[in-house]
């Protein structure tokens, strides 16, 4: 993702309209949304953060697509991260446009600080056992409430699932692992995938602890759901990234991009060391944000590995008093366990 990103249409092979908008989510931090001109209806998937500039360039992006807020017929929302659906609270009150998410996401959206609260506690209790001090902890935490000074929670029309995963001719498919509601949309040939694959990294992942269907597990579940699901699609339309024409080498990108990352988290834990010191090891020090994301990504690696048997805890004692666990590997990981398009694919 660059800042040369620019405003573009596209149509399906149906000749259903797409207009790509770009949105500044945050500093230097671009997203892009879509809206759909099909029939009657004016769709608009996912909504930017809600900052000013994001806001600013949603309604330009509109009005070079030739429609105003009041116009949408629905937002349609990929999943329940701040740059996707921040754009609610200033959009709504502009449209009658109805709202949808799958249901896995709708605390975050309709009942914002109480799930930031939830989550909260258990990112706390997570990070308390990853061995970083106190004091970084702290400052991790209050990055990752600040959502909670910008957000006002708005009231969901529907859930996917209460619509069968189906709105006209959209269709929905259930994606979990970036995000416990991620879903991608399809219509005709193309599909809406949000931050399913994104380009030249693997998307963030956080320990499934700190909430149910976010996970590696899910995620490379996903991969295979969608690979199979998107197969004859000519166009895969994400949240950050140009368009995507050659799905299985960009989910073979990311594969690749994975076991790198883990391959290099394994190695060193040839010793025995707590998730911080994996994290340093992997990722190098980070500080701020970034720091908040490395190290969920690699609690999340390190959770695939202890629920597979690749790696053991060394500290029983320490960690019965409570201190972070120390884990140590037990065995290379086998090819088949990251590379889904050898286990066995099954589509919904
Ligand atoms: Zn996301
Ligand atoms: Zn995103």
């Amino acid at each position: 993702m660059s800042a040369n990103v620019s405003f573009a249409t596209f149509e399906t092979s149906y000749g259903t309209r797409i207009h790509r908008i770009p949105l500044e989510a945050f500093p230097n931090f671009w997203a892009y949304v879509y809206v759909v001109m099909k029939d009657d209806l004016r769709v608009l998937i996912d909504c930017g953060s809600g900052t000013d500039s994001s806001h600013e360039n949603l309604l330009s992006g509109l009005q070079q697509a030739g429609l105003q807020p009041e116009d949408l017929t629905h937002i349609l929302l990929t999943h329940a991260h701040i740059d996707h659906y921040g754009g609610l609270p200033k959009l709504k009150p502009m449209t009658n446009a109805k709202i949808g998410i799958h249901e896995l996401d709708l605390q975050t959206i309709a009942h914002h600080e109480a799930r930031v609260a939830l989550i909260g506690r258990r990112l706390a209790s997570f990070l308390a056992d990853t061995g970083l001090a106190k004091e970084t902890r702290d400052q991790l935490l209050s990055i990752y409430r600040f959502t909670k000074a910008i957000y006002q929670p708005v009231p969901i029309d529907f859930t996917y699932d209460a619509i069968d995963m189906h709105l006209d001719s959209f269709e929905m498919i259930h994606l979990p692992g970036h995000c416990p509601g991620h879903v991608a949309i399809r219509l005709d040939d193309v599909i809406f995938c949000g931050d399913m694959v994104v380009e030249g990294v693997t998307p963030h992942l956080h320990p499934e602890t700190i909430s149910p269907y976010n996970g590696l597990d899910h995620y490379l579940e996903s991969l295979i759901r969608f690979q199979a699901w998107a197969k004859d699609a000519r166009l895969i339309f994400n949240g950050h990234d140009d368009v995507i024409t050659d799905l299985p080498s960009r989910i073979e990108a990311t594969r690749q991009n994975l076991i790198r990352r883990m391959s290099k988290a394994l190695d060193a834990l040839s010793e025995p060391l707590a998730i911080a010191e994996v994290c340093t090891a992997v990722y190098g020090e980070a500080g701020g944000y970034n720091q908040l994301l490395v190290i969920e990504k690699t609690g999340a690696y390190i959770e695939f590995f202890y629920e597979h048997g690749i790696v053991e805890i060394t500290n029983t004692d320490e960690v019965d008093q409570g201190l972070p666990a120390r884990y140590r590997r037990l065995r290379e990981i086998a090819d088949e366990e990251i590379l889904p398009k050898q286990r066995n694919a099954v589509v919904e």
